[in-house]
């Protein structure tokens, strides 16, 4: 079996549906589980318009407009009957969702899930009527949550419990259908609440069906030929790679690499499953494959891959006498912990202590509950950027390449790291160089 996931553009007009159903019937030998993100039109992005249309009600202006227009917009373009596909019933559903919410005034994140839940399950539906319709596949549509994938209660980044996994396997085998259409991004409590895993979620979703299937393969279908050297939005220049191994698309992942969400890799990496990412639009570009070991081809750099993550907050936290004091760092890292506050990147001096984490709510409370014990400064709006590659170790000079075109481009470094598997090189630097210090690393090590 395989997985194939197919983000938001893939399935963000009519023509582009049409254009997966092919690819998947190209790979029906292999009984694909097709997982699908919400649509992301050139009109609407669904996920972020139905945010929009929650926190609209919240302030007390309830209105479905926009989700009910775009959601019919594709039904009508693929033929789709929003009543006998399910369709018109989760948008009535979601029309009074927004009127409780508006009449409570409130939105917890617990909320948020289940309003952002509406989007894939249904453009999975879409994808399913028309592949079965149109395509004459023996398709069948069951949302992740009815398939039974449960996770904790750690609503907007809820993670798998993998003990449902072997109930959720039978399930797919006992459906025998020739393919499986399902949600991406969403799942549920062992208590029935509905979860997200986080915004991009859909590409963990495939891993996780990857891992629950015993997959030979997961694909990553989406709008670039793979993953780049970098953002082709940023660097127009950016080249596809044809191989990574695990550590270093983890790497990448981890660091901001859009393209893969965050934890998507740990799943292929626990089973060994390769995961191939693929451009809808151009299905015959070979695009990227991540597995165990790159066999290293005498043409690689020492550098793959450049990644970027935004909205980063820099903490430095000072007592008199840091290292003096016992257990300094346990504390610090207590707090961070409760907060369930990510740190990517530490710098620490006699007094200082310096980390980097995603900008945010439970940074602001980490910061301010490690007040009770230390001098503490938050700066916000800073980016990191990271160089990844398995041949940076034993490989002189990339961090003096680094710094040197940083310099020629007249981008001040904030903070540099490169841990002791010299994989990856993490710099932090201020917002607003972002683009010059991208460029210019990409030109030095790239071009
Ligand atoms: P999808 O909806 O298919 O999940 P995303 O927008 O989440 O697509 O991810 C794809 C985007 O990730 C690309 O359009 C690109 O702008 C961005 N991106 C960031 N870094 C990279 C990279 N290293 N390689 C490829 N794409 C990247
Ligand atoms: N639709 C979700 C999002 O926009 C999940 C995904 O696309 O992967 O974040
Ligand atoms: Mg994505």
């Amino acid at each position: 079996m395989i997985t194939m996931k197919f983000g938001g553009t893939s399935v963000g007009t009519p023509e582009s549906v049409r254009q997966v159903c092919e690819l998947v019937r190209a790979e029906i030998a292999r009984q694909p589980v097709v997982i699908v993100s919400a649509h992301n039109s050139p009109r609407v992005r669904m996920t972020d318009t139905l945010i929009a249309a929650a926190q609209a009600a919240q302030a007390g202006k309830p209105d479905a407009g926009k989700v009910t227009e775009a959601q019919l917009w594709m039904c009508d373009g693929l033929g789709v009957d929003p009543k006998a596909s399910g369709i018109g019933r989760l948008l009535d559903r979601f029309d009074k969702l927004l009127m409780g919410i508006a009449m409570i005034g409130e939105l917890t994140p617990r909320t948020m899930d289940v309003v952002m839940s509406f989007g894939e399950r249904m453009s999975a539906r879409v994808v399913n009527d028309v592949m079965r319709r149109e395509f004459g596949m023996d398709s069948e549509y069951r949302s992740s949550i009815t398939l039974g994938l449960r996770t904790d209660h750690n609503f907007g980044s809820a993670r798998p419990d993998p003990r449902c996994y072997p109930a959720v396997a039978k399930q797919i085998s006992d459906l025998g259908a020739g393919v499986l259409v399902t949600t991406g991004f969403i799942a549920s409590t062992d208590d029935g609440q509905i979860t997200t895993l986080g915004r991009g979620g859909s590409d963990y979703s495939a891993t996780i069906f990857g891992a629950i299937v015993g997959a030979e393969e997961v694909q990553i279908w989406t709008d670039v030929s793979g993953v780049m050297t970098t953002d082709p939005r940023i660097v127009p220049e950016a080249r596809s790679i044809p191989e990574l191994t695990f550590t270093e698309a983890s790497e990448l992942a981890w660091y901001g690499a859009k393209v893969l969400h965050p934890a998507t890799m740990q799943p292929a990496i626990e089973n060994d499953i390769p995961v191939r990412v693929k451009n809808t639009a151009m299905p015959d570009h070979p695009g990227t494959v991540i597995h165990r070991k790159s066999a290293p081809s005498p043409d690689d750099g020492a550098v793959k891959s450049l990644a970027v993550m935004r909205n980063v907050s820099l903490i430095h936290i000072s007592t008199g006498r840091m290292f003096g004091t016992h257990g300094f760092m346990s504390k610090v890292f207590d707090v961070f912990n409760r907060h369930e506050v990510n740190i990517h990147m530490i710098a620490t001096s006699e007094v200082t202590l310096s980390v980097t984490t995603p900008h945010g709510e439970n940074a602001e409370k980490a910061a301010n509950d490690i007040r009770a014990f230390a001098a503490v400064t938050v700066e916000k709006g800073l980016s990191l950027i990271s160089i990844v590659g398995e041949k940076m170790k034993g490989t002189p000079g990339v961090a003096a390449r680094v710094t040197k075109a940083l310099a020629q481009h007249r981008v001040n470094i904030r903070m540099i790291s490169q841990g002791a598997s010299e994989i990856n090189i993490a710099m932090v630097v201020e917002g607003n160089q972002t683009e010059a210090a991208v460029k210019g690393l990409h030109g030095e090590l790239f071009e």
